[in-house]
């Protein structure tokens, strides 16, 4: 045919997928490249400026040089997904097979979208609690699902029941859990898994869970994996990665498990999508995960050293904190400055003071749910936080 024959396309048309056009740039790392513009503390992106063990890095270079350089098997490599299940067999007593019920991703990220492409169906429903990680809303629109928010509820970030139980119905399909949270910190009890293994049960719905800050809880917080809660192990997909455990966020390996039919189509949707992670970072992932235990004791010890640091930094400086008991941010309450909103208070705070947060609004739909908050990361040196506490020295509340 002869395109210059066809009709033109109509300038109503739009040149985007409905889809594209319906989110935004993420906030977070809009944040990052402010931060750099400005020459910033970065206290908004959560990713550590700090090394990653020397155990890992050596084996990721071990790797390529025994020329572990191709393709691995779409759905992972051996070795790792075997160190996946055994070190989810010892930390949280559940047991996985490796060759039909893991499926390794670039990140949990990859892991998180490919679930829901492989899942979700047009009019199904999904539960997220919210202040949710801002992911879960373009995934949502991305893979179909109409999301139902429940909130949380500071000062605890707990959630009503009732509130919970009125989001479930006979569309929801999943409910999106993060544990320990991340803006909140919150790590949910076994009696609220409970109260949600009961109502994934009546609706046969599944869970999703990220819980990719599993390793960095306080004050005696416990995590518990969903997956562990008796009755959920075969209607939860578990989502993880190395990025916060190994302090890697830019190698880019992460896994979701899953019961063997689930994983049988995330193994589809990933395979198309980025058909593998990479291949030599697999392998030092395998090493990474038989780390012993001091390793995580360690890692935990460190950032509750951090946590008690920025939250010391931020209370001087005005801000009312609310303390995490897991993941690394801290969520702070900013009413005290008296700017008209957040995302005004945090251009002040990168432009004027010279440190990078978060905007609470992205964390939320409505942005006004958010419009008091704002949320600093400490996964950063001291070096880092003590630039951070000389810069908000300058900071005042209103009087
Ligand atoms: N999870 C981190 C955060 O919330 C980083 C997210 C990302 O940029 N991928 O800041």
């Amino acid at each position: 045919m002869n395109p210059a024959k066809q009709a033109p396309a109509t300038a109503a048309r739009s040149a985007l997928s409905r889809k594209a056009e319906q989110f935004t740039e993420s906030v977070i790392r809009e944040m990052t490249r402010l931060a750099l513009r400005h020459g910033a503390v970065n206290l908004s992106q959560g990713f550590p400026d700090f090394p990653a063990p020397a155990e890992i890095k050596n084996a990721a270079r071990e790797a390529i040089a025994r020329d572990i350089n191709q393709y691995a098997i779409t759905w992972g490599a051996k070795t790792l997904r075997d160190a996946i299940a055994k070190k989810f067999e010892r930390t949280q007593g559940v047991s996985v097979d490796p060759e039909r019920e893991i499926t390794v991703c670039c990140g949990a990220t990859e892991a998180m979208i490919s679930t829901m492409l492989a899942i979700i169906n047009p009019g199904d429903e999904v539960v997220v609690f919210e202040p949710f990680y801002e992911n879960y809303g373009p995934d949502a629109i991305l893979s179909g699902a109409t999301p139902r928010f429940v909130k949380l509820h500071p000062p605890e970030w707990s959630f009503d029941p009732e509130e919970l139980a009125a989001a479930f119905g006979p569309a929801t399909k999943a409910i999106i859990l993060n544990t320990p949270n991340n803006p909140t910190g919150k790590v949910f009890r076994r009696e609220e898994l409970e109260a949600i293994r009961v109502l994934c049960a009546h609706w046969g719905a599944v869970a999703i869970t990220d819980e990719i800050y599993e390793h960095m809880v306080y004050d005696g917080a416990q995590h518990i994996s969903p997956a562990a809660i008796e009755g959920m192990r075969e209607r939860t997909i578990t989502i993880n990665a190395l990025s916060k455990t190994y302090s890697v966020t830019g190698w880019r390996v992460g896994w979701a498990i899953a019961p063997p039919e689930i994983t049988s189509a995330i193994r589809k949707v990933h395979d198309f999508l980025t058909v593998g992670a990479s291949a030599p970072l697999q392998e030092a992932g395998a090493a990474a995960l038989q780390f012993p235990a001091e390793y995580y004791e360690q890692l935990a010890r460190a950032y509750l050293s951090r946590r008690d640091r920025l939250l010391a930094i931020l209370t001087e400086a005005g801000f009312r904190c609310f303390t995490p008991r897991g993941a690394y941010y801290i969520m702070t309450d900013i009413s005290a400055f008296g700017f008209p909103d957040d995302v005004a208070f945090a251009k002040y705070l990168v432009q004027e003071i010279g440190v990078a947060a978060v905007p609470g609004s992205s964390f939320y739909r409505d942005p006004a749910d958010g419009r008091n908050y704002l949320r600093f990361t400490f996964c950063k040196t001291d070096k880092t936080l003590d630039a951070a506490a000389e810069r908000l020295t300058k900071l005042r509340p209103a009087r």
